[in-house]
Formats: C-alpha cells, structure tokens, sequence
C-alpha cells in the first residue's frame, strides 16, 4: 500500500525527521499519513501513547490549508500549540478561555494562511461563525481527536460531538481523520455511524502494551498496600493513583505526603487554578505521584510516569486500559497496579442501579462492569484477557501477576456449595457480612435475632477466614450464580445458573485465596 504513493511519503518521511527529529514512523502511522495526504478519510484506533497526533500533524503540514483539530481537551490545547511552536510549526487554539481580541487575531492568522493547525473545541467550531469562517479558507484536513466522545455508552460523552457530522456535509471534499484510544466494537460501528465515516479507511494498531506489567490484588487495606507498593518498586518515581471519589483522592494524597512521598491531588472539585498547578507540576518535575479522579489524564502526555495505581475497581476495562496507558509511554518498564475488593463490587453496582440513566444505558454499564470483574477474577493470563476484549487474539504474556505467579485454583464446588445454600436458606434476603458470619459460626446480634444459629449452615464455613469467604464469594458473583439486589438492602439471590451446582450436576474451579501481603513479598523479590 505504501510503496504505490511513494512522492508523499518521501515527503512525509522528511518531515518526520526533519520538523519532528524521529527517525521513523511507528507501526501504521506512515500508512495513516499517506492516506490523508491522498484525501482520504481514516479512522485511526490507536493505544494512548501510540502516536496518533503525528498522523494528522504531518499531513496538515503537506497538504494545503489549514489543519482543524477538533478536541475537547481545551486544558491541553495551550500546551500542545506551544509542543508544535518549539518545532516550528505554526499552530494556534480557539476555545472559551480566550478574550474576544485573541480570537481575533487567530481569526485573522488563518484567513491569511499564516497557520498550519488551529485546534478547535467542538462547541467553538460548531458555532456559525466558526463555520462560516472555515468555508472561506482552504482546509487540509479535519482531525477528530478523542472521537470515542461521540459515542453515548462511552464513559467521555460530549453531546456536542454528535454534531460533528456537519463537517461531512458542508465540507465534503476535506478528508477527516478520526482518532481514538477506546476501540471495543460497538463504539467503533457508532463512530463510524455518528461521524459519518462510512467510507473511511481503518487502522487497528495493536493495542498491547508489553512494557506494563499488570497486577491486581486482593484489597485488604488499601491504602497501606498502595504504600507498600510504592516504596518497594517506584521510589522516587512519578506515578498516578485513581481514586473514585474526590474525597479519597485527598486523603490518599495526603497519607502519602505523611510517608514521604510526594503527592498531589487532581479532581474536578477543586479551583481550576490548583488543579492547573498541580497538573504542571506533575509534567515538570520528577517524581510527583498524582492522586486523581478519572477527571485526570486524558491526553495527558508525560513519557516516564512509571506507575498507574488504581484504589478503586474502574467502571470498564475501556476505562482501565485508557488509564493504565498512561503508564510507560517512553517504553521503559511501567506498572499497572490495582487493588480491588468485595466492596468495590457492591459499591460500582449500587452506582449503576441508582444512576439516573435509562434502563438501557444501565443495562451496558453492568455488562462493562461484568467484564472488569472477570478481569480482577481471571486465573489466566490478564494481557490475554484485555487484548481479547478489544478483539485481538494473543498468547500468555509472562509479564503480569497470573503469568508471574499463576493463582492455584481447586475444586470449589462444595466451598460454592456451602455459600448457595446459605444464601438459599436466608431465604435470599441478607447481604453479605451476614451470609459471611452465618458460615463462620459467628453468633452477632442480627444473627441471634433472625435465629440463623438455627441452621444447618451455621458454621459449616469456619475453617476459612472471613476476607477468603468474601473472596470466593466475589467469585460466585464474578462467575454470575449469585446476583446483587441493590434495591434490597444488597441482598444476595441465587440466579439459574446456581442450581446445577448446588444439586451437585456442576462442578467449578475456583481461585485460592491468596493473602494480599503474600502476593506483595513475591513481587519485592522479582
Ligand atoms: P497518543 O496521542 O496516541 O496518545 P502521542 O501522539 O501523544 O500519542 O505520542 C506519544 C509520544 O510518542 C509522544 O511523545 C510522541 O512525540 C512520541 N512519538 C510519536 N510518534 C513517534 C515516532 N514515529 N517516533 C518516535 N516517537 C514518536
Ligand atoms: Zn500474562
């Protein structure tokens, strides 16, 4: 494909080396230029770190006219013009935060094609001004960056993306070039629906991240296994932490501060001219570890942050991978690490249940979130399991915690046994803790109350500790023969597929509980 256009490319090669100082292009995106060079359309899925702006800088630059890169990172938009400026390369931004004379004057700068790339929010370009502006220029080409915004299941939804499909109609002759990092199937068919690119070429590039190993433990005290973490494999190394809420962002900042080691918070809650510093910060200087909601880091582009933590079960593996992807951009060897627990599970379901979103949309959220927990509960490989998900077949990858020290897992059938029947004879109205303290023996208030010392399954479970039971149980949710019912106190319910294995027709592996601190001595020692 590539040898057949081979002027543009020749050119494109020189660009790369002489604006940009790179030797080469990376995996497809000489193909990617070449083909927008050519006027065609594309629609690029790209892992975060992959490259993709160059696939729409370089050809903004051959072609005549000026790049419009729509994208709603508007905090980023400074910092990317300034990357461009150093190289050379003229590019300038119109979002909100500017007065009425800046915009002016790139108003101006572009009607007298004195710009290679202007990048453009989505609701600025969108206005009729805008529009009308850019119908008397020559445009080279349109970038759509962050395109997964579009789709409405996506967890980056901007209205106002929908409305890109504009650009098809009232400039039909300008190529359009898509980009994205969140490349599971349904959102790239709405992609492709919502932004009119039907005829657009696609580039899948590989989605594997070798340089990350990734590790998911069992969550017992979070935030002191973070510490742990920390402190044997990344001292001194700049990291992100995601935390769900505002609030444990700043306590987890803060704890860590107290253990000496230096740690900002990021959230959505706080002064945009703090959040701004702290962001600086964290690009500028060494060895910041950043505690922040997801509302940090997309576009994010600091090479050598050496470890994405996460305290909290992310809502997707979408969510995941974009955030672990933050992690070893330079290509040095990075860490993936998450805690997760019991309580994670509960909590991420109850936010569904209570959302306000339609019944639909609520029905996707639980399907990703199953899928994140399969994740946290695979005994294979979790590179295997990601890279399948984004529908890319791969073999063990020898550098995460399953492939590392694979979980021993056993015959769980009667363990299984012990939980369903429990359950059942609580008449599937208890959460939990209870169903936990009925198997172990233990005689609590709520216990003795509901006379469940009474049954034939108190104490069945006593030879394994609490954090095991709740482990497997996680497991049985995981596995979807126990379902949650949020509406009712998190009660726990037998679902169809319980009964085979309870009648003793079924039998099931399960994980071996494996103690947190275990698995971390392991990790010290490699
Ligand atoms: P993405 O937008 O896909 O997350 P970027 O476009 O920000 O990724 O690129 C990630 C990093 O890789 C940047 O530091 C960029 O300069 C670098 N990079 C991109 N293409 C090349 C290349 N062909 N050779 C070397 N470095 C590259
Ligand atoms: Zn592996």
């Amino acid at each position: 494909h590539s040898q057949d256009s081979g002027e543009s490319t020749d050119h494109a090669l020189h660009l790369l080396q002489t604006v940009f100082g790179y030797p080469a292009f990376r995996s497809q995106q000489g193909q990617i230029v070449d083909h927008v060079i050519q006027g065609g359309d594309a629609l690029v899925l790209m892992p975060t770190g992959g490259g993709k702006s160059l696939c729409y800088q370089i050809p903004a630059l051959i072609r005549r006219g000026v790049g419009i890169v729509v994208s709603p990172l508007i905090a980023l938009m400074q910092d990317q013009v300034d990357a461009l400026a150093e190289v050379g390369v003229r590019a300038a931004f119109l979002n909100s935060t500017q007065s009425f004379d800046q915009i002016l004057e790139v108003e101006k700068k572009m009607r007298e094609g004195d710009l290679d790339l202007v990048y453009i929010a989505p609701e600025r370009l969108l206005t009729q001004r805008c529009l009308e502006l850019l119908e008397i220029l020559d445009i080279a080409l349109f970038a759509i960056d962050e395109a997964h915004c579009v789709s409405q299941w996506g967890h980056d939804f901007r209205p106002e993306y929908i409305r890109l499909s504009t650009l098809h109609e009232r400039f039909p002759h300008v190529p359009r070039i898509a980009l994205t990092a969140t490349a599971d199937q349904q959102t790239r068919d709405e992609i492709i629906h919502r932004l009119q690119l039907e005829n657009a070429l696609q580039f899948v590039s590989s989605f594997d991240r070798p340089n990350i190993r990734y590790q998911i433990v069992e969550k017992a005290n979070g935030r002191k296994q973070l510490l742990d973490f920390i402190e044997a494999q990344h001292n001194g190394d700049a990291g992100i932490v995601y935390c769900l809420s505002r609030k444990k962002v700043e306590e987890t900042a803060a704890f860590l501060n107290e253990h000496g080691i230096s740690a900002l918070p990021y959230h959505a809650g706080m002064e945009l001219t703090e959040r701004s510093k702290n962001q600086a910060r964290f690009l500028r200087e060494d060895g910041i570890v950043m505690c922040a909601t997801i509302a940090f880091g997309m576009g994010i582009d600091k090479p050598d942050v050496r470890f994405v933590a996460h305290l909290d079960l992310p809502k997707s593996i979408e969510g995941y991978y974009q955030e672990t992807g933050r992690a070893g951009r330079d290509g040095a060897t990075a860490n993936a690490w998450m805690a997760y627990g019991l309580q994670d599970v509960v909590q991420q379901r109850r936010m569904i249940d209570e959302s306000d979103a339609n019944e639909a949309y609520k029905r996707v959220q639980s399907v990703k979130l199953e899928a994140m927990l399969a994740l946290c509960e695979t005994i294979n490989c979790r590179r295997v399991h990601i890279l399948d998900y984004f529908g890319q077949a791969s073999t063990p990858c020898g550098n995460c915690d399953t492939c590392l020290s694979p979980p021993v897992s056993f015959d769980g059938t009667v363990a299984a046994q012990k939980i369903l029947s429990t359950i059942y004879r609580v008449d599937q109205r208890f959460a939990a803790g209870h169903v936990v303290d009925i198997l172990r023996g233990i005689d609590t208030d709520r216990v003795k109350q509901w006379r469940h010392d009474q049954l034939s399954t108190f104490g069945i479970g006593s030879e394994k500790s609490e954090a095991e039971w709740r482990a497997l149980l996680r497991q049985l949710i995981a596995l979807e023969l126990i379902a949650v019912d949020y509406e009712n106190y998190s009660a726990l319910r037998l679902t169809e597929a319980a009964r085979p294995v309870l009648r003793g027709e079924t039998k099931i592996q399960l994980r071996q509980y494996k103690k947190a601190e275990k698995a971390l001595k392991h990790k010290r020692q490699s």
